[in-house]
C-alpha cells in the first residue's frame, strides 16, 4: 500500500467526502427561516395548510405530519412559524427551532403553486414512487414554479390517463431524448411563455451549443403510439401547435453567457432576460447546505489521521488504513441511512473512538 501519490490520496479524500455526504442526512437543528430566500430543499405539509418547510423544520416540527418531499426550490423562505402555519403547537412556540411565540411574517417571494398540494406535473399527479416513469424538473421553472413532469407528459403522450404508464420496465416514452444526451430541461409552459427569447436563442449561432433537443409538446405524428387512446392525443395536438420543451447541453450556462455578452446590454430585450429573469440559467445557485453539519465528519477522518502523523511512513500507513476505513465507514453508516436516522457527530466520534482502541 505504500506510494500513494498526493493526487491519488486527495482523490480518494473527495471520493470519501462524497460517500459520507451520500449516506448523512444533516442534523437537522437549525431552520433557514431567518437566511431568506434561498435555493434549498423544500417539503410541503399537507397537514398545517400545505406550507413549505425547510429540511430541518421537516424532521423537527413537523413531525406528526403528512409531508412530501418537494426537492429543491429556489428563492423559497422557509414557512414554518410564520403567519401562514396552521399549526397548533404544545409547546406554545410556533416553530420549534426558532421558538418564536407570534408568528413570523412570511415572505412575498414564495410562490405556492400545485407541487404543494403533493401534485405534480400538467397532469396534476402525486408522485407515485413505484411508476418507472422517468420525471424532469424544470430548470427555468418562472411560468411553472419548477414543477417536475412524467417523459410520457413532455412528449404529450398522455393527459392524464395512465394508458402511456411503463408497468415496472424501465422504458423512456417514445419521442424523449436518451436522458444522457442533455443536461437540463425547460418545460412547453415556461417556452411558450417567454417564445419571444427562445426563438432568438434558437436562432443565434450558439444555438447549436446550448440546445441539444426541441422536443414538441402534443405534438403526436406518428401511429406508433402506445397510447390507446390516440385520437384524442391527435387532437390535443392540434390544439397545442408550436409548444415545445427545451433540452440544454452540458455546458449551456457557459454558452448562454457567451450569448449575452454578446449582445448590445443597453437596447436588447434578449440582454434583459438574461440578465434579470433567468440569470440562473447562466449562473447555477448551488442548493443550501446546513454548513457545519455535513463536512466535519469526513473531514475529521483525514485530519484526525494526519495530526496523528509524525512522520512520512506513518502517513503512508494512515492512508493505507484509510482504504479499510472508508469501507468500515460505510458499514457503519449504512444503517442510519437505511432507517433515515440522523447521523451525529458523536456517532463519527464513536466511530473513531472504537477504532482507536
Ligand atoms: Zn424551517
Ligand atoms: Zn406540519
Ligand atoms: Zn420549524
Ligand atoms: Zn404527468
Ligand atoms: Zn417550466
Amino acid at each position: 500500500m505504500s506510494g500513494v501519490s498526493a493526487s491519488e490520496y486527495l482523490s480518494q479524500q473527495q471520493e470519501l467526502e462524497d460517500e459520507a455526504r451520500k449516506l448523512m442526512p444533516w442534523d437537522p437543528k437549525s431552520c433557514t427561516y431567518e437566511k431568506g430566500a434561498l435555493r434549498q430543499q423544500v417539503f410541503a405539509c399537507r397537514s398545517h395548510g400545505k406550507i413549505g418547510v425547510c429540511y430541518s423544520c421537516s424532521i423537527q416540527c413537523h413531525t406528526k405530519c403528512d409531508i412530501v418531499e418537494l426537492f429543491t426550490k429556489r428563492c423559497f423562505t422557509c414557512d414554518c412559524g410564520t403567519e401562514r402555519d396552521t399549526q397548533e403547537s404544545e409547546t406554545g412556540f410556533k416553530c420549534q427551532l426558532r421558538r418564536n411565540t407570534e408568528a413570523d411574517i412570511p415572505s412575498l417571494q414564495n410562490v405556492y403553486g400545485h407541487n404543494f398540494e403533493g401534485l405534480f406535473c400538467s397532469c396534476n399527479k402525486e408522485y407515485d414512487p413505484d411508476s418507472s416513469a422517468v420525471m424532469l424538473q424544470c430548470v427555468q421553472g418562472t411560468e411553472c414554479n419548477e414543477d417536475w413532469y412524467h417523459d410520457y407528459c413532455i412528449v404529450g403522450k398522455d393527459e392524464g390517463k395512465t394508458e402511456a404508464k411503463a408497468k415496472g420496465e424501465e422504458i423512456l416514452a417514445e419521442g424523449m431524448p436518451p436522458l444522457d444526451t442533455f443536461d437540463a430541461y425547460i418545460c412547453w409552459k415556461c417556452v411558450s411563455k417567454y417564445e419571444y427569447y427562445f426563438k432568438r436563442i434558437l436562432s443565434h449561432p450558439l444555438s447549436d451549443k446550448i440546445v441539444a433537443h426541441k422536443i414538441a409538446h402534443m405534438a403526436l405524428k406518428s401511429e406508433t403510439s402506445l397510447n390507446d387512446n390516440r385520437k384524442r392525443s391527435i387532437e390535443a395536438s392540434e390544439e397545442n401547435q408550436g409548444e415545445y420543451s427545451l433540452f440544454l447541453k452540458d455546458d449551456y450556462s457557459e454558452q448562454l453567457k457567451k450569448l449575452k455578452d454578446s449582445l448590445d446590454k443597453d437596447n436588447d430585450k434578449l440582454y434583459l432576460f438574461l440578465n434579470d429573469l433567468v440569470p440562473f440559467l447562466l449562473k447555477d445557485e448551488p442548493v443550501y447546505e446546513e454548513p457545519e453539519e455535513v463536512e466535519p465528519s469526513a473531514d475529521e477522518l483525514v485530519s484526525q489521521m494526519l495530526q496523528n502523523a509524525v512522520d512520512r511512513d506513518q502517513v503512508i500507513a494512515g492512508i493505507s488504513a484509510f482504504h479499510t476505513m472508508k469501507t468500515r465507514l460505510s458499514e457503519y453508516l449504512k444503517p442510519f441511512a437505511e432507517t433515515g436516522q440522523v447521523v451525529r457527530k458523536e456517532d463519527i466520534n464513536d466511530f473513531f473512538d472504537t477504532k482507536k482502541n
